[in-house]
């Protein structure tokens, strides 16, 4: 098997090249085959013509005088032979190379001749001399000189066409390893990219065409590799360094338990205090694995009609609580009735959720945080809309990304107490899309938040 592309290519080349080559000379043979016996049957007329004329200037004459038209015959490569009207042979050329023989035929004054030999093609001239008797000439020419013309004619041929394929063939692997050379430096170039340095990009031919088209590509396809590189390295250093800070809480609490003698009431307040880390690592590792399930489409999403209204108000009125804490008011104005979906009650609640939390977390004293759903075509809409501090617009397009926060030192904020780690809106994000939908914001600073949440509609 010829598996380097540039051995097909040639290969290829080189059997159309042939075909072409072959049907090229065997047109040329045939029809130089075909003119060759037209033109020697022309000529073996007009010499058989030429020979009965002479024969017949002076017949009786040349009759005792034999030795010139064998001479004249041995020149010209011919053989003849001149019968009379009763059959009779009055000549024949020496050495009697035509072979022919002289039936007659059952009709009157009618000659046949056989020829025995396949080296002569032969012509049959009626003649009548002086005193009116007729007479039959045969005359032939050694057909071998056609045969031997074609024969070096087919040998031109094999010599010829082998060699211009050979030719074909050497020029071919030149052009063809010149055209795909740079093939192989951007093979050679994208080798060498390693993990450690994805940052390389192979270099793009100047010349316009598939090559450069590849090469575009294969710089794209690097740089959304090193992207998701960079995003996996993000996010483990994040998650490690998230769970980093309780478990140091944890461990000092541990080691202060252990160093002093306490009373219980103090060992109680470590242990609550232990427990409070190890929920917020608990809480971090679920979100963890139920976002890494998310991606990995292992999460299993019941598929159920879900009204997304109810779902709305139990949301709101859940987060009620939480809003009179902070003094940020909790409305739902407009939930439209019947606005279903086909999905997960639990997450859908969830989302809900985490994005009426955030209204509340990142909202102002006496302010307020409204949810809305509604139908529009085929689309489920909620949106929820808060007049809290806003998000500058350079943070919106990391806004989902996961353990973004805006402000870490904003985060520091009685919101902590609720437990950022920058999950809830990966996580958010990560729901919606599980349900075919789709979330935006909009948001301007110390104005306030909008999230725009679509969902497939059902029915
Ligand atoms: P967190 O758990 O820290 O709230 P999220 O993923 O829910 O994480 O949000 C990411 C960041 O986006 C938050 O840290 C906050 O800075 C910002 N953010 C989210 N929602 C709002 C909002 N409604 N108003 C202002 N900022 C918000």
């Amino acid at each position: 098997m010829l598996r380097s592309l540039k051995s097909r290519l040639t290969l290829l080349y080189v059997v159309i090249l042939g075909v072409i080559l072959v049907a090229f000379a065997a047109s040329i043979y045939f029809t130089g085959r075909r003119e060759l016996y037209g033109d020697f049957e022309d000529s073996v007329r007009r010499q058989a013509h030429a020979f009965t004329r002479m024969c017949f200037e002076d017949f009786d004459r040349l009759r005792g005088d034999e030795g010139k038209l064998n001479s004249y015959l041995k020149e010209l490569g011919a053989a003849a032979a001149v019968f009379d009207a009763s059959g009779a042979r009055l000549y024949e050329s020496p050495d009697g190379a035509p072979g022919f023989e002289k039936t007659r035929a059952a009709g009157e004054g009618a000659f046949h001749f056989r020829v025995r030999s396949r080296d002569y093609r032969f012509v049959v001239d009626t003649a009548r001399d002086r005193s009116g008797s007729e007479y039959r000439i045969v005359f032939g020419l050694e057909e071998e000189r056609v045969g031997r013309r074609l024969e070096r004619m087919l040998l031109f041929f094999a010599v010829f066409i082998p060699a211009m394929l050979l030719i074909a063939w050497y020029v071919g692997r030149v052009f063809v390893r010149g055209a795909l050379s740079p093939v192989d430096t951007l093979r050679k170039q994208a080798e060498s990219i390693q993990r450690s340095n994805l940052s390389q990009r192979v270099p793009i031919p100047k010349t316009r065409g598939e090559i450069r088209d590849l090469a575009i590509t294969l710089n794209d396809m690097l740089g959304r590799l090193e992207r998701a590189f960079d995003q996996v390295n993000a996010f483990t250093s994040n998650a490690s360094h998230e769970l980093k800070t309780p478990l140091a809480n944890l461990r000092t609490e541990i080691e202060l338990a252990l160093e002093r003698e306490a009373d219980v009431a103090a060992y109680q307040r470590l242990l609550a205090s232990a427990a409070e880390e190890v929920s917020r690592m608990t809480h971090i590792v679920e979100n963890l694995l139920l976002l890494a399930q998310l991606d990995s489409k292992q999460a299993v999403l019941r598929r159920d009609p879900v009204d997304l209204g109810d779902v709305a108000r139990q949301a709101a009125t859940d987060m009620e609580i939480l809003g009179e804490t902070r003094g940020v008011k909790v409305r739902a104005p407009l939930l439209a009735p019947g606005v279903s979906v086909s999905g997960d009650e639990v997450a859908l609640r969830r989302v809900l959720m985490n994005l009426l939390e955030n209204g509340v977390k990142y909202g102002r004293e006496g302010g307020e945080v409204k949810v809305s759903v509604w139908k529009e075509g085929a689309s489920a809409r909620v949106e929820v809309a808060d007049t809290g501090v806003g998000i500058p617009a350079e943070s919106v397009p990391h806004l989902f990304d996961r353990f973004y926060r805006v402000d870490r030192g904003r985060s520091r904020s009685p919101a902590d107490a609720i437990g950022g780690h920058g999950l809830g809106l990966s996580i958010t994000r990560s729901l919606v899309e599980a349900h075919g939908g789709t979330i935006t914001v909009t948001s301007r600073e110390g104005v306030g938040t909008t999230f725009h949440v679509t969902l497939p509609a059902m029915g």
